[in-house]
């Protein structure tokens, strides 16, 4: 469903930010990618949709080339779901607007059937009661599940997140993993920047560990907490602890 191919990105003529990343997520697979910070997972992760262009390589996402100059970005982007650390809702619309907002102007939806859509969406994420209420008047994992509504609304292909659940506080974390969880046991494709090894463990098909660019490490969450084979990602894992 996603394929990097011999990635590279510079930032500028000295940043090799992303340097022959290699990576292919099959249909269902949830992959979690973690690593340092400033090691490139926020960059790599922007790629798939083409926020950060490649200088080398090729990205393909159900088998359609996204860096061809050809390739239709907005079409595109519709079909990859991004949650953000930042949950960056609309602050002017109420929770269902947000989420009927691209359904109905980007596909062209009926107001009434955007309506319905984006009521199952929000009853989905546990906040149906909180479809009224706006951005402000939700707490941090209130509005990080809108925003995962908000991604589903379109019927992504795949579904990126970075960090989804840095910027909550720790009660708050929880309930938006239970919500990614539910979404990996409902089949969807997922490719995940999160420092949470908890949800790796137990969601995670592959973890994938990033460092200064490159993939260092790529194997199954049990291998890769209990026998990591590369010196950083045994470090890495000692400092979480
Ligand atoms: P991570 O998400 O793993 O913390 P990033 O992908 O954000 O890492 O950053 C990787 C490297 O690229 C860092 O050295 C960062 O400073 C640099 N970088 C990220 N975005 C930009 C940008 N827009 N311009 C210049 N350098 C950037
Ligand atoms: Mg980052």
């Amino acid at each position: 469903m996603i394929r990097f191919e011999n990635i590279h990105k510079w930032f500028g003529k000295d940043l090799h930010a992303i340097n022959g990343v290699n990576l292919e997520i099959a249909k269902g697979e949830v992959v979690v990618v973690c690593g340092p910070s400033g090691s490139g997972k926020s960059t790599l992760i922007r790629t798939v949709n083409q926020l950060e262009t490649i200088q080398e390589g090729n990205i393909y996402i159900d088998g359609v080339c996204v860096n061809d100059h050809k390739t239709d970005l907005n079409k595109l982007r519709a079909e990859v779901g991004f949650v953000f650390q930042h949950f960056n809702l609309y602050p002017h619309l109420s929770a269902i607007d947000n989420i009927m907002l691209s359904p109905m102007k980007v596909r062209g939806m009926k107001e009434t059937e955007a309506r319905e859509l984006a009521m199952g969406l929000l009853e989905k994420v546990g906040l149906a009661h909180k479809a009224e209420s706006f951005p402000s008047q939700l707490s941090g994992g209130q509005q990080q599940r809108v925003a995962i509504a908000r991604g589903l609304a379109m019927q992504p292909k795949v579904m990126l997140f970075d960090e989804p659940t840095s910027a909550l506080d720790p009660e708050m974390i929880g309930e938006v993993l239970k919500v990614m969880k539910d979404l990996a046991l409902s089949g969807m494709t997922m490719m995940c920047v999160t420092h949470e090894m908890g949800f790796a463990r137990e969601v995670a098909d592959r973890v994938v560990f990033v460092d200064h660019g490159e993939i260092i490490e790529e194997a199954t969450p049990e291998e890769f907490f209990t026998n990591p084979k590369h010196e950083r990602a045994k470090q890495f894992l000692s400092q979480l602890r």
